[in-house]
C-alpha cells in the first residue's frame, strides 16, 4: 500500500473525507479556493527556483503567477490570489535564487515504510547551507501556526526522515515558509527519538485505515471548505432543508422537523446557563459556608449540604508535555484524574516521579441542594 501525508491528514480530519478523496469523488470547485491559491503560489516558485529555468528575474516570475490567477474569475478568489503578488515579489527578493545552492525542487519520492508499505510524496525545495548541511523548504500559504507544535508535525518528520534515508545523514533540517506572512520560516529538526516515535504513531494509523470499512463523518470546522461537503452523508439534511426552502414551499414535516430542532437548541442553551448560574451559586455557598464553618444552609424552599474534602489535581497542561508514552497519553486526553491517581501504582518510578511532580492537592466543596417538594414549595418553585 502507498500512503501520502495528505492522504494520512485527511484521514485524520475525517474518515469520510479521506475515502472521497481515494475515490475521486466530485469535488465542489468553489471550496478548493485555499488549494488552488496555495498550488498557484507553489507552481510560481517552482518557476523561480527551478534549476531549468535558470533564476528567472522576478518581473517573469510575477507575470507567470499573473497568468494562473487570470483562469480566475471569482473577484472574492482573485482577491486572494492579489495578495500573493507581493508577498512572492518579497519572498524572491529576500531569497535571491542566484544566491542560494538549491538541489531540488518540486522532486518526488517513493521510500520504503514497512514491508508491505510505502510513504510517497513531493518536497517542495531543497538546499544546501553554507555549512554543508542540508535544509528542506516547505512552502506554506496559510497562517502560522503554533511553533511549539512542530515537535508533532508528521508532514516535515516525513520529510526529514525521508531525506535521511536518501542522503544518509542527519544534518537535516526542515523549514516552514509562509508566503503571505514575509516568509516567516519555522525550522526543526527532529531527533531520533521523536522520528521513531511519529513512525509508530504513523503506523499504527496506516493500520487504522486499512482497517476501516465504515469511514465514518467526523463534523468539524474542516467541513465548512470541504470540498465533499454537497455529497456528505453529515449534511444531507441540511441540503434537503435547502432545496425545500428554496423551492415553493415547505413540507409540513420539515418545518416540525426544524421546529423541534430549534426548541432542543433553546432548551440545552438555557441548560448550559443555569448549569453555570447554579455552579457560580455553588461556589458563592461553599465559601460562605466554610468561612463560618457550616455545613448546612436552610431556605424556605429547602436546603443545601456542604462538604469539604481534600482530592488530588493537576496541571494538565504540564502534565501532557511530560507525558510522552502512548498509555499515558490515552489516559490523560480525557483528563480523568481518578484513572491517572490508579494507574500511578503501575507506572516505572521515573515517570512516577514526574507526574507527581504536577501534582498538588485541592480542596473540592460538595453542594447538593434538595428542594423541599411539598405544595407549598412547588407553588413557590412554578413561576
Ligand atoms: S463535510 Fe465534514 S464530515 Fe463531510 S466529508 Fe467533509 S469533513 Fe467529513
Amino acid at each position: 500500500m502507498r500512503v501520502s501525508y495528505t492522504q494520512l491528514d485527511t484521514y485524520k480530519q475525517c474518515p469520510r473525507k479521506f475515502k472521497f478523496y481515494i475515490d475521486r469523488a466530485p469535488q465542489d470547485f468553489s471550496r478548493t479556493t485555499a488549494l488552488r491559491f496555495g498550488t498557484a503560489v507553489h507552481k510560481a516558485l517552482e518557476f523561480a527556483y527551478a534549476k531549468r529555468y535558470q533564476a528567472p528575474p522576478v518581473e517573469r516570475v510575477i507575470a507567470y503567477y499573473r497568468k494562473i490567477m487570470d483562469e480566475e474569475t471569482d473577484p472574492d478568489v482573485r482577491e486572494l490570489f492579489i495578495r500573493g503578488i507581493p508577498a512572492l515579489e518579497r519572498y524572491i527578493a529576500a531569497n535571491d535564487p542566484r544566491k542560494l545552492r538549491v538541489l531540488a525542487v518540486e522532486q518526488k519520492f517513493v521510500v520504503p515504510l514497512t514491508d508491505a508499505h510505502e510513504m510517497v510524496g513531493v518536497i517542495d525545495r531543497l538546499d544546501m547551507l553554507p555549512d554543508g548541511s542540508f535544509e528542506i523548504i516547505d512552502y506554506k500559504s496559510g497562517k502560522i501556526p503554533d511553533a511549539r507544535k512542530l515537535s508533532e508535525n508528521w508532514q516535515i518528520a516525513i520529510y526529514q526522515f525521508v531525506k535521511q534515508q536518501q542522503l544518509q545523514t542527519k544534518r537535516i533540517q526542515v523549514s516552514l515558509v509562509y508566503i503571505l506572512y514575509d516568509g516567516h520560516k519555522l525550522t526543526y529538526r527532529f531527533g531520533r527519538d521523536e522520528l521513531g516515535r511519529i513512525r509508530e504513531a504513523i503506523l499504527r494509523q496506516v493500520a487504522e485505515m486499512e482497517r476501516d470499512t465504515t469511514f465514518p463523518t467526523h463534523v468539524t470546522s474542516w467541513c465548512a471548505t470541504c470540498p465533499y461537503q454537497p455529497i456528505c452523508p453529515a449534511w444531507s439534511h441540511q441540503r434537503a432543508a435547502r432545496e425545500v426552502v428554496t423551492g415553493k414551499e415547505r413540507e409540513e414535516e420539515l418545518v416540525d422537523i426544524q421546529a423541534r430542532v430549534d426548541r432542543l437548541l433553546e432548551i440545552m442553551a438555557q441548560q448550559k446557563r443555569l448549569a453555570e448560574e447554579a455552579a457560580a451559586l455553588k461556589q458563592a455557598l461553599a465559601q460562605y459556608a466554610k468561612g463560618r464553618n457550616l455545613t448546612r444552609l436552610f431556605s424556605d424552599l429547602g436546603t443545601v449540604s456542604l462538604s469539604f474534602r481534600r482530592r488530588a489535581a493537576y496541571d494538565v497542561v504540564q502534565l501532557v508535555e511530560v507525558l510522552r508514552e502512548d498509555l499515558l497519553r490515552k489516559i490523560v486526553k480525557t483528563v480523568d484524574i481518578k484513572k491517572l491517581e490508579r494507574a500511578l501504582p503501575y507506572l516505572k518510578p521515573e515517570e512516577r516521579e514526574r507526574i507527581e511532580h504536577f501534582r498538588r492537592e485541592e480542596e473540592r466543596a460538595s453542594v447538593v441542594a434538595r428542594p423541599r417538594m411539598d405544595e407549598d414549595t412547588e407553588a413557590l418553585l412554578t413561576p
